[in-house]
């Protein structure tokens, strides 16, 4: 049985309260491990760790800060299959996709934001007539929280970390409890990597007593979150009247919209993935499909014998395009939405859990495809979260940039064209933080990252990130 700790100050504990939560392998659907529900007395001590390591962490160089970091980027590398095992048995995700994409990804994370960090820079104005000059400085807020969700654990709990000590802050990080098993191997590779106690505290439990304990923190200046738009409305009001410096990256409902000058094999591929890609949990994943009505049927065939072949199966088996969900709860919750397709809509395929052979309790279902009529129905406005997408046709560009709009989310968009005009003119003209032409999930971390409307507030990415993470203050001398 793995026992997971919290990792405050450089070392391992037990919650205070000795409240225990169980770990559950969604794969075969038994308990597995353990993990603290950590109480405000656990947060406090991680805060008071973090607040004592920053005057020394503020100060260290940006070149020793650099040095540290690339040297956890490589301890996550050196580990990358005792990684992936690790976030496919807590995820269900396939090993083969935690082994090249979400294991890597954390390791670039901390590698990027090491370089990121020494090519930072702040403005200068010279107030020319008024003989001075001001300088902006950009310095560390102090302690962050940062929280995030079971979808890509190490993936995202990286990504707001990185950038957060790069910046010269020191943190107070929760991992969703419901895959916590990798930000737990973190804190050895930080002790290995030389990072100084206190700069990374991670505390484990549920989000409304452990999280809450962290947004509430009257001292815990800027909260990064990645989660639930239900969740990031309510952190943002508690923190509001703390006056947090607060980033939201939210959930999405996003469109992919095809038109018939698409390079069709390519988008049938892609689309293969961004419909099912970790079992369609990602908040980027495409689950509205939109097609130009001349090749609707077409589509409709090729799309739905493309699925057929995707094999559902144990997350470590190799063969596995489609691995678990991540929990019970979450599995009945998208059987949930299928319920309401067999009511109204049509299932074009998939629909059924499924049994894989010695896992019989393991959180398994088809990849599914749904028919709809309209944009309007509860499947085309609600995050389903899982392997299910939905389609339907469109005639004109017009309708099409209505429906995609017509959504209170506006995380990003996947457009299949090959006409130069329309892409300009949908790209201004579509609500998401990210348009994705031709391709999908194809990212560069200096790019913006984030949602309009409930899809967020911020960005992360970049210098974005370290903007986020450092307060900036101007400086006015006249001379
Ligand atoms: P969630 O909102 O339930 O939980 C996210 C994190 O918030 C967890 O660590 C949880 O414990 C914590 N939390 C819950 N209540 C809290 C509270 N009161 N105070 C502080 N923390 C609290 O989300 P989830 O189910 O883990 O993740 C799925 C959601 O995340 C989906 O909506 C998905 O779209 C979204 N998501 C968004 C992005 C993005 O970049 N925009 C990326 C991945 C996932």
């Amino acid at each position: 049985m793995l026992k997971i700790q919290n990792y405050i100050n450089g070392n391992f504990h037990d919650p205070l309260s000795n409240e225990w939560l169980d770990n559950y392998c969604p794969a075969n659907g038994e308990i597995y491990g353990s993990l603290p529900n950590s109480g405000k007395e656990d947060v406090d001590n991680a805060y008071i760790a973090a607040q004592s390591a920053f005057p020394g962490w503020s100060q260290t160089s940006l070149d020793e800060r650099s040095r540290i970091l690339i040297r956890i980027s490589k301890g996550i590398e050196a580990n990358l299959d005792r990684f992936a095992e690790m976030e496919s048995r807590d995820n269900g995700k396939p090993l083969s996709l935690a082994k090249t994409i979400d294991i890597p990804r954390a390791a670039s994370n901390f590698r990027f934001f090491a370089h990121a960090i020494t090519q930072f820079s702040s403005e200068s104005h010279q107030s020319i007539g008024q003989d001075a000059v001001n300088y902006t400085l950009r310095q560390p807020i102090g302690v962050a929280g940062c929280i995030s969700p079971w979808n890509l654990p190490l993936y995202l709990f990286t990504w707001k970390i990185a950038p957060a000590i790069a910046a010269g802050n020191c943190v107070v990080a929760k991992p969703s409890e419901i895959t916590p098993a990798t930000a737990y191997l973190l804190g050895d590779i930080c002790n290995e990597a030389g990072l100084p106690k206190g700069v990374l505290n991670i505390v484990h439990g549920v989000g409304s007593t452990t999280g809450q304990a962290i947004i509430e923190h009257s001292d815990i200046k800027a909260i990064s979150f990645t989660g639930g738009t239900k969740t990031g409305a309510h952190i943002a009001k508690t923190a509001a009247p703390l006056f947090k410096k607060l980033s939201l990256e939210l959930g999405g409902k996003n469109p992919n919209i095809i038109f018939a000058d698409c390079d069709y094999k390519d988008m049938l591929e892609t689309t293969v993935k961004s419909s099912f890609a970790n079992q369609g949990q990602i908040c980027l994943c495409g689950s509205r499909i939109f097609v130009e009505r001349t090749i609707y049927d077409q589509f409709k065939t090729d799309f739905i014998n493309k699925v057929k072949h995707l094999k559902v199966g144990h997350p470590s088996d190799n063969k596995t395009d489609i691995g678990a969900l991540v929990s019970k709860s979450h599995l009945e919750k998208v059987l949930s939405y299928i319920e309401i397709a067999k009511k109204h809509h049509t299932i074009l395929y998939g629909g059924n859990k499924v049994t894989v052979d010695g896992y019989e309790n393991g959180y398994y279902l088809e990849p599914t495809i749904i028919e709809v009529d309209s944009n309007d129905c509860q499947l085309n406005q609600e995050e389903i979260f899982g392997p299910v997408v939905t389609m339907m046709p469109f005639d004109t560009e017009d309708d099409v940039l209505q429906m995609a709009n017509q959504v209170k989310y506006g995380l990003s968009t996947t457009l299949w064209t090959n006409n130069l005009k329309r892409t300009m003119r949908l790209s201004n003209q579509l609500q998401a933080g990210i348009i994705w032409v031709n391709t999908w999930m194809l990212r560069d971390l200096r790019t913006p990252f984030g949602g309009m409307k409930a899809s967020g507030v911020g960005r992360e990415g970049g210098f974005e990130a370290l903007r986020f993470f450092t307060e900036a203050k101007n400086v006015c001398i006249k001379y």
